[in-house]
């Protein structure tokens, strides 16, 4: 919402469309950066049912953009008007944006995983072991494809992590064989460490060493045993909310054309978390 403004009948209405949807930290990120810029509008979360009345309820309210969020990344593509090719080439969705009535579908979180490590490093030729292989590990790994890393899979599910291996052209390695796999990056994928469940950790210390990057996109808690293991080991760390960040500051480009006040909505939603 706007500084010193009110909702009024010239509030531009943005949304997250998901299921469940009532954790989202999006509506706090998203509405912290509108009133930053002096944007009037306002992002709402939708709990859908039917993505396709949900498609046809941002048409007939003129719903200016919305998130995508579980479970409706890959089944909201074929209501839209137009994919771009990054979300054609993933397979899924999770910004659209409303443009004079015609829907444009973005992807944004393989920016939201690559960005916050191009930060650190050059992921050309770097080797980087991607644990698990869920729809976040093939955003992930889609992103460092593009900027040409050299990917190794790992996941419990074997048949999975080998079938995403395939699809972005990365190799597999079982959890037995991970000393084989000698990588510069490690990034967890998994849920594995997620509150309530912060006593768990995706990998054993002994393969953490220091120099190397490691990224946790888990961000409840922020601070996951895994990164507490990885700091101790004397990694270089990036937390979970780094590429939450990343890809809403993506699609608040998309949805307003203008450059997302990062540092606001990350406080923003650091803030909301400490009230959870
Ligand atoms: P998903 O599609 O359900 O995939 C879950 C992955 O975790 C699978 O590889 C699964 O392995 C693995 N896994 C789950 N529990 C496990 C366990 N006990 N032991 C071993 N492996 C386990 O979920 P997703 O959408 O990829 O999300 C994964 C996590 O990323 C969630 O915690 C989510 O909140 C987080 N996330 C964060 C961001 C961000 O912006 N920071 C964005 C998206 C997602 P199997 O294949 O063997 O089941």
């Amino acid at each position: 919402m706007t500084k010193g403004k009110r909702v009024d009948t010239s509030t531009v209405l943005f949304g997250v469309f998901g299921n469940p949807v009532a954790h989202s930290m999006g509506p706090v990120m998203h509405n912290a950066a509108f009133k930053k810029i002096g944007f009037n509008a306002v992002y709402l979360a939708f709990r859908i049912t039917d993505i396709a009345n949900g498609i046809l309820a941002i048409r007939e309210l003129g719903i200016r953009g919305v998130s995508i969020t579980i479970p409706f990344k890959e089944s909201v593509i074929p209501f839209l008007d137009e994919i771009d090719e990054d979300a054609r080439c993933m397979g899924a969705v999770n910004t659209i944006v409303n443009q004079n009535g015609k829907l444009t579908g973005y992807n944004t979180d393989h920016r939201g995983a690559v960005e916050p490590l191009m930060a650190l490093t050059s992921l050309q030729r770097r080797h980087v072991c991607i644990l698990g292989a869920g729809g976040a590990a093939k955003a992930v790994a889609f992103g460092l494809k593009k900027k040409n890393a050299v990917i190794t899979i790992t996941n419990r599910t074997v048949s999975k992590g080998i079938s995403l291996a395939h699809q972005v052209g990365a190799a597999f390695v079982s959890m037995d064989d991970f000393e084989t796999a000698r990588p510069d990056i490690i990034i967890n994928t998994t849920s594995i460490g997620m509150t309530p469940n912060q006593d768990q950790t995706p990998l054993d210390k002994r393969f953490l060493h220091p120099g190397m990057i490691v990224m946790d996109i888990v961000y409840n808690p922020l601070e996951t045993r895994f990164l507490k293991e990885a700091k101790t080991a004397g990694c270089r760390l990036i937390d979970g909310l780094s590429m939450f960040i990343h890809q809403g500051a993506a699609q608040f480009k998309l949805f307003t054309g203008k450059d997302a006040p990062e540092p606001v909505m990350r406080d923003a939603v650091l803030q909301a978390m400490r009230k959870v």
